[in-house]
C-alpha cells in the first residue's frame, strides 16, 4: 500500500530512572563500586518505583517479583478519564510541604484536562505520605484499588529537601498516578548498557538483585500494553544514567521539569479528540499503529479511542505482507475506523471505516 516508512530506529537511546526502596533480599553482592555519602544521598532522594496493587498491603518484600512485572503493563489502560478530578490526600507532612508537592502536581493541570484538590477527609483518589520508603506510587487507575486507608504515594521528601528535589519527586510521582510509565522502559528505548556496571550501580545504590535491575532497568515494556511516543530523553519520568553505566558514554541528567514531549503526551492522553481504531484484520498478530505522535499497539479484536487531531490526520499501521514496512492511511476525526486484511494476502493492511 502506500508506503511512508517511520522511523522504527527513532529511539535511540534511553531513558531511565529508576527507583525504589528495597534493600533486602540480596541475591547478587556485585558490587565493585563505592559511592560516598553524598552519592548515595543524592540518589536516594530521587530515585522512584511505580507499584503494583500488591504493594502496600502488608507484603512489602515478597513483592520483588510483583512490582516490576505488573508494573510495565496498563499504560494503555490506566488513564483517568479526561476531565477527572482526582482528590488528594495528604497522610501526614507539614502544611508547608504538602502545598509545595500539590502545586507541583497541578502542573500537569495546566497541559491536560485533568485536576487535582486537596482533602482532608473522605473520599480521595490519591493519598500521600512523607517517608523513608523511597519514591513511589500507584499508576493512573490502579489508585482505585487500594484501600481507602492506606496510602498510595510516598514521598521521601522532608521540609528540608532542596526544592529541586520536591519538584522533580512531585511531578514525577503524580505522573505515575496520572497513568505514566518510566520512559526508560518506552518500547522504543536502545541504550548500549554496560550490563555488568549497571548491576553493580543498582545493587550497591539500591540494594537490587540482578532478576529486579533486568527487569526494573534494563528491558524494555512491551508494545501491546503501552501507547507511547518516541523515546523522550527530556521526560519527567526518565531516570538518570550516569555515562559510567553505558559503553558508548551515553547518559541521562536528572530531569527537573516536565519535557515539551511531557506537556503534548499528557495533554493528548486527556483530550477528548479521538477516533476509533479497532483490529479486525485476519491475523493474530498485535498491530501496532501511529497517530497524533502516539504508538498504539491492538490485540486482536481490540478497539481503541485514540487521540487525533480535529483535521489532518495521517495514520500508520506497521504491516509485514512481504517485508515490512509503515503504511499510511487519513482517517476523518467523527469517524470509527477498523484495520482489515486485504483479501488476497491477510498480512496486507488496510484502514477502512467501520
Ligand atoms: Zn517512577
Amino acid at each position: 500500500m502506500k508506503y511512508s516508512f517511520f522511523t522504527l530506529a527513532l529511539i535511540a537511546t534511553l531513558i531511565v530512572p529508576f527507583t525504589s526502596c528495597k534493600k533486602d533480599n540480596l541475591e547478587t553482592s556485585p558490587s565493585e563500586y563505592v559511592f560516598t555519602a553524598e552519592e548515595l544521598a543524592e540518589i536516594n532522594e530521587n530515585f522512584c518505583s511505580t507499584m503494583d496493587e500488591n504493594d502496600f498491603l502488608g507484603h512489602d518484600h515478597e513483592s520483588e517479583n510483583s512490582m516490576v512485572d505488573d508494573r510495565g503493563t496498563g499504560w494503555k489502560g490506566k488513564f483517568w478519564p479526561a476531565g477527572q478530578v482526582l482528590r488528594v490526600r495528604f497522610m501526614n507532612g507539614s502544611s508547608a510541604l504538602q502545598t509545595k508537592v500539590l502545586n507541583y502536581a497541578k502542573t500537569w493541570s495546566t497541559y491536560a484536562n485533568v485536576s487535582f484538590v486537596k482533602v482532608t477527609s473522605g473520599t480521595s483518589e490519591i493519598r500521600v505520605k512523607f517517608g523513608t520508603s523511597g519514591n513511589n506510587s500507584f499508576v493512573g487507575t490502579d489508585n482505585l484499588g487500594i484501600s481507602s486507608s492506606a496510602q498510595t504515594m510516598n514521598l521521601q521528601l522532608t521540609d528540608e529537601s532542596p526544592e529541586i528535589n520536591i519538584r522533580r519527586a512531585a511531578l514525577h510521582e503524580f505522573g505515575h498516578a496520572l497513568g505514566l510509565m518510566h520512559e526508560h522502559q518506552n518500547p522504543y528505548v536502545n541504550i548500549s548498557w554496560d550490563k555488568p556496571k549497571v548491576y553493580a550501580y543498582y545493587y550497591e545504590t539500591q540494594g537490587w538483585s540482578q532478576q529486579m535491575v533486568d527487569k526494573n532497568v534494563l528491558n524494555k515494556l512491551a508494545f501491546e500494553p503501552t501507547q507511547h511516543t518516541t523515546f523522550d530523553i527530556a521526560s519527567i519520568m526518565a531516570y538518570s544514567i550516569p555515562a559510567s553505566l553505558t559503553t558508548n558514554g551515553y547518559s541521562i541528567p536528572w530531569n527537573t521539569e516536565l519535557s515539551t514531549t511531557d506537556k503534548e503526551f499528557i495533554g493528548k492522553m486527556y483530550s477528548g479528540t479521538r477516533i476509533k481504531v479497532r483490529h479486525a484484520a485476519n491475523i493474530s498478530a498485535d498491530i501496532t499503529f501511529h497517530l497524533n505522535g502516539i504508538s498504539t499497539t491492538l490485540k486482536k479484536n481490540e478497539s481503541i479511542l485514540a487521540p487525533a487531531k480535529t483535521t489532518g490526520n495521517t495514520l500508520q499501521i506497521w504491516e509485514c505482507p512481504n517485508g515490512c514496512q509503515w503504511s499510511s492511511f487519513y482517517p476523518t476525526y467523527g469517524k470509527k475506523y477498523k484495520i482489515v486484511s486485504a483479501s488476497n494476502n491477510p498480512n496486507d493492511l488496510k484502514l477502512v471505516e467501520d
